[in-house]
């Protein structure tokens, strides 16, 4: 499922394709498309130069030299990948944008992804303004990330999963984060001290420039379909040892979600606050 770093990928990737080149061509399905009718908004979008590709959190925003503005989330399996114009519609081709030079399809096999067209002045989707600050551009403020934090009964690892508390961070990142900094994923959000949200902030932003860092490929593979190439320290690893200290990792589900931590590195009750 992308995170931040893949679909920063998604997003360097699309300004390399697209930035600056006129869309002669577009087509959207609307089994995909959230902003009204499909057809009249690829028409729209026809003939308009795609002047910036910009992401927060996971969403993506083509902005253009007029009116529309094109909104994409990849939801759990999308990818923007660059096709030659004579290839024929892709499995699982859901969109597809084409300047004079190249032709990038949207390939969306689960359909969880979503396209917004917003004209004008008009409001962008509404999971994209409740957006909190954005883990690798805006970075990570650890004491404004304490203070949000401090407010939150539920466990530390179901809020870093909020997106309106910081955008971009999902399953993965959140794991290895809480790894990274020795925090239990069940210790409520408020019981966490200045230092560790410190630490927090650390792991997070050092977790997703390692995946950032292994992940710039022209097409993005998500770790469900890597299997046994999984590159990162705890997630999806339980019952192998911990990196750091070699004890079983183990597997929790928090919000129907799961979570893999090592019971030895993240103690639900840290050792020196024990009583
Ligand atoms: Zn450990």
């Amino acid at each position: 499922m992308p995170e931040l770093p893949e679909v920063e990928v998604a997003r360097r990737n699309l300004e390399k394709w697209l930035r600056g080149a006129k869309l002669t061509h577009v087509e959207l399905s609307p089994r995909i498309y959230y902003g009204g009718s499909a057809p009249l908004y690829a028409r729209r979008l026809t003939g308009r130069r795609i002047s910036a590709v910009e992401r927060r959190g996971k969403w993506l925003r083509l902005v253009t030299d007029g009116e529309p503005t094109l909104y994409s989330h990849l939801g759990m399996t999308g990818k923007w990948v660059l096709r030659k114009h004579d290839d024929p519609p892709q499995r699982f081709e859901r969109a597809r944008l084409d300047s004079a030079r190249r032709s990038v399809r949207y390939l969306d096999p689960r359909l969880f992804g979503r396209i917004y067209g917003i004209s004008g002045n008009a409001t962008p989707p509404p999971a994209f303004t409740a957006l909190g600050p954005d883990a690798l551009t805006d970075g990570i403020d650890p004491a404004v990330l304490h203070a949000r934090l401090s407010r939150i009964k539920r466990s530390v690892k179901e809020a870093l999963l909020d997106q309106t508390i910081l955008a971009g961070v999902g399953n993965i990142q959140a794991a290895e984060g809480l790894w990274r900094a020795r925090i239990h994923p069940e210790r409520a959000a408020s019981s966490l001290s200045p230092a560790e949200v410190r630490a927090l902030a650390r792991g997070l932003e050092g977790s997703i420039r390692d995946t950032l860092a292994r992940e710039d490929s022209p097409e993005i593979t998500y770790v469900e379909e890597a299997g046994a190439d999984n590159p990162f320290d705890v997630y999806g690893k339980e019952g192998q040892p911990c990196p750091r200290c070699k004890t079983t990792l183990r597997r929790i589900v928090q919000g129907g979600r799961s979570t893999v931590y090592c019971p030895r590195c993240q103690p639900r009750v840290p050792a020196r606050r024990a009583r």
